[in-house]
């Protein structure tokens, strides 16, 4: 049977049969990415991710039972074999709970972050538990209210017709428009619960310690009040949810739901037809069985797939309202896509190998569609000008280090192509825009999984590891733009 048709036995609307998170482990990595292209609709959480594992390779995946009986009976174990981490369903009585009611009162208390706090207050935000959609934006309202913060609405509403909200964390006390540098975002792929937190604590961190002239205590990691004005005088745009339809249906059924909610390519009577990964769907490689190899799979056509990538690019009002950010505020540098669950900083380029010897093997050029992605190979291979090489792996290696000074998990500067190809993905448009226009700005794009393997529900603990861990990365990541240098 084809795992595309065992895909339907995943139930819409909450995890009524087992939900496994496996990994896949091969001597040979080839016959990792194999499995990959003749398994491309499986869910690898935010792109397959192929690394190494005490002499083997391993590969994390999300499946439900009938696949891994399927998998059980057809693998050759000699070759690909399978294991069980753990019961995602028995898990979820473990993870930290979703806010109820509203606890910014619609946004008369203001949040504030682990930073300026004692490790002895964390037990409350524990408690707490995950902001729920409807207080990310009463969040976002608690900040205006007491620190002033700029907030704005990008253009496009959801299917569901919701406005995003998003904000602009600067030292001036009127916001330039072509003073802002940096620029994050959270919340694209729903069920990676957690994302949206971590950027809303940590600029309430930045505003609440530049108002107490204080500095900032991330695990292992200080910051002083003039690292907090550096900071906020780099001025960040920010929008915590990409993807509020998406949030919302994951946090009331508990689906692991990934994509947007547009219906418009959905098959009657398959939930999960529904919805496109927007990340896959911003307009680099986008069309990808045109400009990959054939035998790889960056994205899928398939509506079913949690990689499905839409109808065209920027097909979505997501993907277009973070693409006008970039209008709106046309000096942004740096960029960061908050997302889980892994452990890595994953920077440009995403499509092949990087190499800056032949500029005409570049994203661009039709010569060589259908060549891309094979990273084993020497047929293609993308080219990126070496001192931006150096520049975005000297800053992806700076932040990873103080993401594991902070004290609690894992992470690894990685080039984002791993061992694996994706298209269409936020961060590497990003970076290929200036390649294709250069009278916009250049921007350094980077995709920062935080969190455990997909572990897309943290535990109550891990929830406030990740905080930790990803506003250290913040801190360092600015600090270390600043150094390098906010201008193009
Ligand atoms: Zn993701």
């Amino acid at each position: 049977m084809k795992v595309s048709t065992l895909l339907g036995l995943l139930p819409g609307t909450a995890l009524a049969s087992d939900v496994l998170s496996v990994a896949f482990f091969a001597k040979e990595k080839n016959h990792l990415y194999d499995f990959i292209s003749t398994n491309n609709e499986i869910d690898y959480g935010c792109r397959p991710v192929v690394m190494a594992a005490d002499g083997e390779h391993k590969l994390h995946a999300i499946i439900s039972e009938e696949q891994l009986h399927h998998f059980k009976r057809s693998l050759n174990s000699d070759v690909v074999r399978i294991e069980t981490l753990h019961n995602l369903n028995k898990r979820q009585t473990a993870t930290a709970p979703i806010g109820k009611g509203d606890r910014f009162k619609g946004g008369k208390v203001a949040p504030r972050g682990l930073g300026t706090r004692k490790p002895s207050e964390y037990a409350a935000f524990q408690s707490a538990g995950i902001l729920n959609a409807d207080e990310v934006y009463t969040a976002m309202k608690g900040l205006e209210k007491e620190y002033g913060l700029t907030l704005f609405t990008p253009p496009h509403k959801t299917f569901e017709g919701t406005s995003l909200i998003g904000g602009v964390a600067s030292k001036a006390e009127k916001v330039k428009k072509d003073k802002q540098h940096i620029y994050f975002t959270s919340g694209i792929h729903a069920r990676e619960r957690g994302g949206p937190d971590n950027l809303i604590y940590f600029i309430s961190d930045l505003l609440y310690a530049n108002e107490h002239r204080i500095g900032l205590t991330y695990g292992n990691n200080t910051y002083s009040n003039s690292d907090v004005k550096k900071a906020l005088a780099a001025g960040i745009v920010f929008i915590p949810m990409l993807n509020p339809d998406g949030v919302r249906h994951d946090q009331a059924n508990s689906n692991l739901w990934r994509k947007n909610r547009n219906p418009a390519s959905a098959t009657p009577g398959k939930p999960r037809s529904v919805g496109v990964d927007l990340n896959r769907n911003f307009d680099f490689l986008w069309n990808f069985t045109k400009h990959f190899d054939p035998s790889t799979s960056p994205a899928s056509t398939d509506p079913s797939s949690e990689a499905f990538y839409g109808t065209a690019p920027f097909s979505e009002p997501e993907t277009q309202n973070m693409a006008w950010v970039y209008d709106e505020y046309p000096n942004i540098r740096w960029y960061i896509d908050l997302h889980s669950a892994a452990g890595t900083l994953l920077y440009s380029w995403g499509d092949d190998i990087n190499q800056s010897h032949d500029p005409k093997q570049n994203l661009f050029n039709p010569e060589y569609d259908g060549k891309r992605g094979i990273v084993d190979d020497e047929l293609y291979r993308e080219y990126i000008d070496q001192e931006d090489w150096d520049n975005i792996s000297y800053q992806a290696n700076r932040t990873t280090a103080a993401m594991i000074k902070a004290g609690g998990s894992v992470f690894e500067p990685q080039q984002a192509v791993g061992l694996y190809p994706t298209s269409g993905a936020s961060d590497d448009w990003s970076f290929s825009r200036w390649h294709k226009n250069k009278k916009v700005n250049k921007v350094y794009g980077y995709t920062l999984e935080f969190g455990y393997p997909t572990n897309f529900y943290p535990t109550s603990a891990e929830f406030i590891q990740n905080i930790i861990d990803t506003n250290s990365g913040f801190m360092e990541f600015i600090l270390t733009a600043d150094e390098i240098g906010l201008k193009g």
